[in-house]
């Protein structure tokens, strides 16, 4: 008996290493290693995003609507060769004090009306949205799903690997789980190192698309100024790294973001024709 549980364990081992896949997070350049099928997470971010919708009210603040859309575009075009399979699309939800956003895999992204408090410009819109579709490209959410399954024992795993189901186990609510958005508005962020990867892959986006990466050290500033005194920090501040690590780096990042946004403005400028 001791024998076939061993020989299952190995097939399951077997298994999980073939359906493994190593891949390359974009900016960074980090090896990463997934387990699950990009396919499945985008179908279940997706699932996830149409359970946002019916839980929260869908703003219908035209301004928020507009601003959204419109920078959403413009990140989603300079994200282009990061994250070719997304069907993009931006909702307003009207939570006003919850001071936060999220994307899911397949380009579904969320904004809560309680952000506008914060970002003032378009800019600072930009660095916040492109911080979580930075999460998106980087799949760190794969990340996170083929981390638990290795932590749950392989058993849910190996049953479903072997039963010829592979990530079919995946659910819109085990998504919804590892976005941190399944307790509600209440969302939890990443670990350190991946928050910082965002933090780093978005500022290069936002710049990529033209927006002023100097902004993205005032969201914090802002974000920080609007949290002191209140029992809770807003969720996107709720993580590690603390925000001096965080500016430090975006710092660090910004001679060559810099860069990058004088590029795309010259790209983006029309040339006068005499
Ligand atoms: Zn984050």
């Amino acid at each position: 008996m001791r024998l076939v549980a061993r020989f299952f364990a190995l097939a399951g081992v077997l298994s999980l290493l073939l359906t493994a896949g190593c891949y390359q997070v974009p900016v960074t350049g980090r090896s990463a290693m997934s387990m699950v099928s990009d396919k499945e997470v985008a179908k279940q971010s997706m699932a996830a995003f149409e359970e946002m919708k019916k839980k929260y009210t869908v703003s219908r603040n035209k301004d928020f609507k507009e601003r959204v859309q419109r920078v959403g575009e413009r990140l989603a075009k300079a994200v282009f060769g990061d994250v070719p399979d997304a069907d993009w699309e931006f909702v307003v939800f009207e939570v006003p004090q919850q001071v936060n956003a999220f994307a899911m895999a397949g380009g579904k992204v969320g904004v809560f009306t309680g952000l506008f408090k914060i970002v003032k410009n378009d800019d600072q819109l930009a660095s916040v949205l492109a911080h979580e579709i930075a999460h998106v490209a980087a799949r760190h959410v794969n990340e996170r799903l083929s981390r638990q399954m290795a932590v749950k024992g392989g058993g849910l795993l190996v049953g479903g690997v072997m039963a010829g189901r592979g990530a079919g186990y995946l659910t819109s609510g085990a998504v919804l789980d590892a976005y941190g958005l399944s307790t509600g508005i209440t969302a939890v962020g990443f670990d350190r190192k991946k928050e910082k990867e965002a933090d780093h892959i978005g500022i290069m986006y936002m710049a990529r698309a033209g927006y002023n990466p100097e902004e993205s050290i005032r969201v914090i500033e802002s974000l920080e100024a609007a949290s002191t005194g209140q029992p809770l920090p807003p969720a996107w501040l709720s993580t590690h790294p603390s925000n001096p690590e965080r500016i430090l780096q975006l710092m660090d990042l910004m001679p060559k973001a810099l860069e990058a946004y004088r590029q795309s403005s010259r790209i983006q400028t029309p040339v006068l024709v005499k």
